[in-house]
């Protein structure tokens, strides 16, 4: 994904308004309108809108600043996004775009989950998901029409799909292209549609699709496969699927960000003499420690590049050791009698005994 603050010319520290006139000034240049016959100019002019919607909504842009790397993530997930922005930035006065025209439909969206380990998010997975959403029709081949007849070409557009009018704006005179009406912007009609899908050139199919989860992926992210969705009408896009990601928690760890925090319990005679504690790894073999003699409750270690791993940027977190010094409640007679008698030799003052304060 290409940076949203290249895209639009600005700098990290760019404030709204640097924003807003930025990307006002781009969207003029790269307007497929403003530049007929240049293929390159609408993708380029996506590029600049798409940038312009994250850094426009402070909390998308927050979180494309955090790093966040599927700022794709719910990009358009209330998709006309960008149609919306245009028509703020120049009252409608273009053509809009896709799902906007009367011409073919974009193919609908599809929202699915996935649910992980916490060894699983650190390794990556492939997961299988299964979705029912329209696909080509295998009949006709989603031409629409029943094999043998096929469409006929409009008369009004002569295949085109679109008409050209022109229009003034504040650009000048501009030559808009309007979906043609005898089609609806097909280009064809059809004659005899397809027994099947009734001419649409689409019927509901289950599908299914292995999703590559990347390793460090968050619990509640969402991933956007792009084109990975149902079918658009004849020749529009697809629809993207969406996923949303669940890691599930791990006893063993607490989870901050990158970064893995594990705690272990050892005995105070242990803490007093040194012991040696062994450590899970999430994605590998465990590891030991050795505390040393005098190991003080709440010491932290640290495991450098054992924590999760970092997604956007290179390399992985760490994975924080925290040493707690357990006091047991539960001495038995003969365990409280040593112990009262060193407590006798260090000159501590424990509470007399009580009954019953200790399993027995
Ligand atoms: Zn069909
Ligand atoms: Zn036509």
């Amino acid at each position: 994904m290409s940076d949203y603050y290249e895209a639009l010319g600005v700098g990290r520290d760019a404030t709204p308004e640097e924003i807003k006139k930025a990307f006002r000034a781009l969207a003029r240049d790269t307007h497929p309108d403003a530049n007929p016959g240049d293929p390159k100019s609408e993708a380029r002019f996506r590029e600049v809108a798409e940038a312009y919607e994250v850094l426009s909504d402070p909390q998308r842009k927050a979180r494309y600043d955090r790093g966040e790397v599927f700022g794709g993530g719910d990009l358009f997930s209330q998709f006309g996004g960008l149609d919306d922005i245009l028509q703020q930035f120049f009252g409608g006065g273009f053509g809009g775009f896709g799902g906007r025209r009367n011409g073919p439909r974009r193919g609908p969206d599809i929202a699915a989950t996935v649910t992980l380990t916490l060894e699983d998010a650190a390794v990556g997975a492939g997961r299988e998901i299964e979705f029912r959403a329209p696909g080509t029709c295998d009949r006709c081949g989603g031409h629409g029409s029943e094999p043998g007849h096929d469409p006929i070409t409009c008369p009004t557009c002569r295949g085109a799909g679109s008409v050209q009018v022109a229009r003034d704006s504040f650009l000048g005179r501009i030559m808009t292209v309007a979906s043609c009406t005898q089609c609806a912007g097909k280009g064809r009609i059809i004659e005899d549609p397809c027994t099947k899908c009734e001419g649409g050139g689409l019927v509901t199919v289950d599908r299914s699709l292995t999703v590559e989860i990347p390793g460090g992926v968050e619990d509640g992210m969402r991933l956007r496969l792009s084109g990975k969705g149902g079918a658009g009408e004849r020749g529009a896009p697809s629809g993207d699927v969406y996923v949303d990601v669940t890691v599930e928690s791990d006893d063993r760890y607490e989870r901050v960000g990158d970064e893995l925090h594990h705690r272990v319990e050892i005995g105070i005679s242990e803490a007093v003499f040194g012991t040696t504690v062994e450590v899970p790894i999430v994605d590998g073999d465990a590891e030991t420690i050795d505390l040393p003699a005098g190991t003080q409750p709440e010491t932290v270690y640290r495991l450098a590049k054992k924590g999760m791993p970092r997604l956007k940027r290179r390399g992985r977190g760490d994975l924080f050791v925290h040493i707690g010094v357990a006091v047991p409640t539960d001495l038995t007679e003969e365990q409280e009698e040593v112990l009262r008698s060193y407590a006798e030799l260090r000159d501590e003052q424990p509470t007399a005994q009580k009954r019953g304060l200790f399993r027995r």
